[in-house]
């Protein structure tokens, strides 16, 4: 069956609608809020500060550690509190996302927490997360090289879009036959480097590139929102 009009009324190449906040968590080192839609997201950065225990220290670095957990009721059923296979797996994606944006080697032996929490899920939690992260680590004055601007795009019956929501990533043919894509992506947007990339379902190579073009191009759009937000927050101290 091919997909005509998404479930939404949003055109193929159109998110949801984009907010982003800086400043949420007060005692945090920089805190940042960001949502496709009814998905939601808060990232809290905590340091650099000391890592312990000793042994764990890098004399040459700092570490990164992120921590990915969706409240019990960000979704429809209540979500089990607590960590996971998929939170696991979500914080270390994220982690890997955002290292090549931090100078982490001006913090030799420190630690650099981030933990993101899902306030509502409706797919894309994982590129939401990174985005709101990105801007909790700038928030904290932290040196960067880039910002990481990260969107979710796939395939639905055929079309490739952007940013689906979770009846899109659950598109099935009347077969009972599942009939979507999912691809998290993320990229440095200055540098042109990709961060992150998985690929759930099934694509030709002509539609990846489809995909992967329309991810770059709505992470461009996604990063001047992100560098807007930064900009707003830095001009108030003036
Ligand atoms: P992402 O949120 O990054 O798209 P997934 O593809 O793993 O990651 O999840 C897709 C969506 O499935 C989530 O955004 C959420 O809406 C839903 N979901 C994930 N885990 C649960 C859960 N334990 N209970 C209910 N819904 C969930």
């Amino acid at each position: 069956m091919v997909y005509t009009k998404r479930f939404d009324g949003r055109k193929f190449d159109e998110t949801r609608k984009i907010e982003a906040k800086l400043g949420v968590i007060e005692k945090a080192d920089g805190s940042a809020y960001f949502a496709f839609g009814d998905t939601q997201a808060i990232a809290a950065v905590y340091g650099p500060r000391t890592l312990y225990p000793q042994h764990l220290q890098d004399p040459t670095k700092g570490i990164l550690r992120c921590n990915y957990d969706m409240l019990s009721f960000s979704v429809g059923e209540r979500k089990r509190p607590g960590p996971n296979r998929r939170s696991t797996e979500i914080s270390l994606v994220t982690q890997n996302s955002l290292l090549p944006a931090l100078k982490l080697d001006k913090f030799p032996n420190s630690v650099v927490d981030v933990f993101i929490i899902i306030l509502q899920a409706n797919a894309g939690t994982r590129t939401a997360g990174i985005n709101a992260a990105s801007l909790a680590l700038a928030h904290a004055g932290l040196p960067m090289i880039d910002l990481v601007s990260s969107v979710s795009v796939g395939k639905v019956g055929g079309k490739i879009v952007v940013d689906m929501i979770k009846e899109e990533e659950d598109y099935r043919e009347k077969s009972g036959e599942r009939a979507s894509t999912d691809i998290p992506f993320a990229v440095l947007p200055r540098l042109g480097k990709v961060s992150l990339l998985q690929l759930d379902g099934d694509v030709t190579r002509k539609e990846l590139n489809e995909a992967l073009k329309l991810a770059n191009d709505t992470c461009a759009k996604i990063h001047e929102v992100q560098k807007k937000v930064l900009r707003d927050s830095f001009n108030k101290w003036k």
